[in-house]
């Protein structure tokens, strides 16, 4: 007879895993519907490039096309043709980048729509649609202020006196980026507009687009016809002024190893760089460099345990770090137990400012040997709590 399976027989495979990073793909899609309100006459499309800012494209880009999503901006050509699976026949994947000569071909072949950042783009896009014999929909990119992609103020020029650069590529969409728009009152802001619609007005006429996640809460102004978020999307807040407007959309949980009493003396890691000058208790995580968490950040960072806050001591290692569970009763602290390090409360933005960076590079940083569940994933809603006898 099967021995029956009763609750402390069934092993979770987190256990498995040092840590279980849960994304939540409801929250996930409750931010594309509240950026879509918020940009109601634009289209809203969804940038996921860098794996959806590390938090699984494959599972990412299903839940925004069951939300709506239709337009999606990957950085590379590489990024766009993985994604080609798990799109649905109506969605567009653009490149940020464009395509290096090498690539063209592939781009425009899986239907990608690549960004022409400079003449030079332009002129490889022009002469392969006139070697196909086919007009060739791009999108034009006119840098407006930060230096990085797009085309300089002389090259529109060029293009306004000489409208057959463009001969064969049939402009839909143009775009520039905001330097400081996660800085509402930075006058850059206005200034880019401005360059933006006055460069607009020397090309083709066609729908614009400026704003990410941060340019859609500069107000109707900066929306144009399309916007272009990101971040936001994962749950990163857009300006210090909206902190919680966004919902969290991750949860990193890890597990603790091994406890230990310290006594006054004893020290800590690598270099022993800290030392106990009272008792304390400490636990071991299983989460370190390798997994991308709080590099530089050791001194700042910290794990929590419901309402306690659990402080790093001494350096974090690539497969664990260290922290002060002393705060914590004993009758709470239990061998094997999950420990937050990312939660709702305490997010990718709070972690950013501990550690010295931004929320995008916390999410990006993510590592790779987390075990992984997407929580309302219909496609595998039940299948994430997989049972196994022990
Ligand atoms: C990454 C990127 C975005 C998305 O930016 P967020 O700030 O993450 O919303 C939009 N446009 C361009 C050109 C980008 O490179």
């Amino acid at each position: 007879m099967m021995p029956s399976l009763v609750a402390s027989d069934v092993r979770w495979p987190a256990s498995r895993a040092g840590a279980v990073l849960t994304v939540d793909l409801a929250a996930l899609a409750a931010n594309y519907r509240f950026l879509t309100h918020k940009a109601k006459k634009a289209v809203c499309a969804a940038v996921v490039k860098a794996d959806a800012y590390g938090l699984g494209a494959e599972k990412v880009v299903p839940a925004l096309l069951r939300s709506g999503a239709r337009e999606f901006f990957v950085a590379h050509v590489d990024e766009g043709l993985a994604l080609a699976p798990f799109l649905s026949e109506q969605a567009r994947i653009s490149v940020l980048h464009g395509a290096r000569p090498g690539a063209l071909k592939a781009c425009i072949a899986a239907g990608m729509r690549p960004v022409m950042n400079s003449l030079e783009q332009i002129g490889q896009l022009k002469a392969l649609a006139a070697r196909l014999g086919q007009k060739q929909d791009a999108i034009l990119q006119v840098d407006t202020g930060m230096s990085r992609f797009g085309l300089s103020q002389a090259d529109v020029h060029k293009i306004a006196h000489d409208p057959s650069l463009l001969d064969g590529i049939s402009l839909s969409l143009i775009m520039s980026h905001l330097a400081c728009a996660d800085t509402p009152e930075d006058p850059a802001n206005k200034q880019q507009l401005d360059c933006f619609l006055s460069c607009a007005r020397m090309l083709p006429p066609a729908p614009l687009s400026l704003a990410a996640s941060s340019g859609i809460f500069l107000g109707e102004a900066f929306h144009g016809d399309l916007v272009r978020p990101g971040a936001a999307l994962y749950g990163v807040a857009p300006n210090k002024q909206s902190p919680d407007v966004i919902r969290p959309v991750v949860r990193l949980q890890t597990h603790v190893l091994q406890l230990r009493q310290l006594s006054p003396g004893d020290r800590v890691g690598y270099g022993l760089t800290w030392q106990a000058t009272e008792s304390c208790r400490v636990a071991v995580l299983a989460t370190g460099y390798a997994d991308g968490f709080a590099r530089q950040g050791a001194q700042a960072g910290c794990a929590w345990f419901k309402t306690w806050r659990l402080p790093v001591l001494g350096r974090i290692s690539m497969d664990s770090m260290v922290v002060d569970i002393s705060a914590v009763p004993e009758a709470e602290v239990k061998p094997d137990m999950l420990v937050d390090l990312l939660n709702a409360r305490h997010g990718v933005d709070e972690v950013a400012r501990a550690e010295g960076t931004i929320g995008y590079e916390v999410l990006t940083s993510l590592g790779r040997r987390y075990h992984r569940v997407y929580q309302h994933d219909s496609a595998t809603e039940d299948a994430n709590y997989e049972t196994e006898a022990v």
